[in-house]
């Protein structure tokens, strides 16, 4: 459950210069009652690369289900706050995004009591969201699947369906892998499906409140997100963020991103067509030189990978070069015989009648061939360039 190594989410790096220590821990007591104190240490350290903060120590099973052993709400301020009208911003930030209804689910990562999947049903009558977390605290009406959100795997996953809009509200900051958070949820994700994230900005801590109004710094939290360093992972994860903000609410500086699923088909795609397209070329190399060898011998010069390729992708090709009609020529395998068919060097060409026809796929090695066929006296009219657009 837990990865060995501490790696940085954001740029993958494994160096961290330590920044601060957080202790915690509790009283225990033996059969006495004699109280002592247990203590535990967690690390910070700073991306050497990036400068992203987390903390380094590793989590175990025993630490995690002790951090968590009481559900608390989110403590937004002293001051009436309530996270009614916290979650209600939420929803209006993500606005048009969210309701539109083309099928796929939606899904609330860390939906702790439901709050934010309650909302949505009353106020914008999504009714069929789903909360996921690793232990249930939604009511009995709401959808829910048990998971581990540090390992979301296929077994999580499925029973979510597609998925058209995915929240994660305070949650990033608790992840110990929010890289493999992201991902699983952008390979479930709808090609246009959005995702709403929330977490606090650590841009825009107030001096005055740290250490006696908010608790943002503590074990639970193990990321320590900045706008510029979330919107990489996002980037990186198959993201684009459509909208970000930093708002206050109470005393939690909240980074809110609403990001849609970036588009997969380039460079893909690119990379695709240039397949396609020197398969095509191929074939119509193959066609300009079985043209030419309608008029006469040919002299096949250059037997390396592209005259491979020919042979394979078309069987007139191989009949040809198996033919009478040709002569195989290439300085490396001068002296031996491919299938049985002589090779001769290409000192030989300028002895010759035929036409010569260059065989390499690269401009470059072409253009060596034929400095090296000027070098032997041979006539720039007997050579066939069957790659010269
Ligand atoms: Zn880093």
């Amino acid at each position: 459950m837990i990865a060995e190594q501490i790696d940085c989410p954001v740029c993958g790096g494994d160096h961290f210069d330590a920044i601060a220590q957080f202790d915690t821990g509790g009283w225990v007591a033996d059969d006495a009652k004699r109280w002592s104190r247990r203590e535990r240490v967690f690390d910070y350290g700073a991306c050497r690369t990036c400068g992203h903060v987390r903390i380094v120590t590793p989590y175990d099973a025993e630490i995690i289900a002790d951090l968590y052993k009481d559900a608390e709400p989110v403590f937004w301020d002293d001051r009436g706050t309530d996270a009614t009208s916290v979650y209600r911003d939420m929803l209006t930030f993500c606005g048009p995004a969210l309701l539109r209804r083309t099928g796929g689910s939606v899904v609330d990562f860390g939906c702790g009591h439901g709050d934010l999947l309650a909302l949505m049903r009353d106020e914008y009558g999504v009714a069929d969201g789903i909360g996921v977390d690793f232990q249930r605290l939604v009511g009995d009406g709401v959808r829910f699947v048990a998971g581990d959100l540090n390992r979301l795997d296929d077994g999580v996953l499925a029973p979510l369906g597609t998925i058209r809009f995915a929240f994660a509200t305070h949650l990033l900051e608790h992840l110990l892998d929010p890289r493999g958070f992201l991902r699983a949820v952008r390979r479930a994700m709808e090609a246009d499906g959005h995702l709403y994230i929330e977490v606090p900005d650590n841009d825009v801590i107030v001096a005055h409140e740290i250490g006696r109004m908010n608790g943002l710094f503590n074990a639970q939290h193990v990321q320590y997100w900045t706008a510029r360093n979330l919107t990489a992972l996002l980037a990186t994860t198959g993201f684009a963020v459509e909208r970000m903000e930093t708002v206050r609410s109470g005393y939690i500086p909240r980074l809110k991103i609403l990001a849609r699923a970036r588009s997969t088909d380039a460079p893909a795609g690119i990379v695709s067509f240039a397949f396609e397209r020197m398969c095509d070329l191929r074939a119509e190399v193959t066609a300009s030189i079985l043209a030419h060898a309608q008029q006469g011998t040919l002299c096949l010069w250059g037997l390396g990978i592209d005259f491979h390729r020919l042979r394979r992708e078309s069987a007139a090709f191989d009949a040809l070069v198996r033919s009478s009609g040709v002569l195989l020529f290439d300085l490396g395998l001068a002296g031996g015989t491919v299938d049985g068919i002589e090779v001769r060097s290409p000192d030989e060409l300028a002895s010759l009648p035929h036409a010569v026809v260059l065989l390499p796929g690269p401009a470059d090695v072409r253009g060596k061939m034929r400095a090296y066929a000027a070098r032997c006296g041979i006539a720039e009219q007997r050579i066939f360039d069957p790659y010269s657009p």
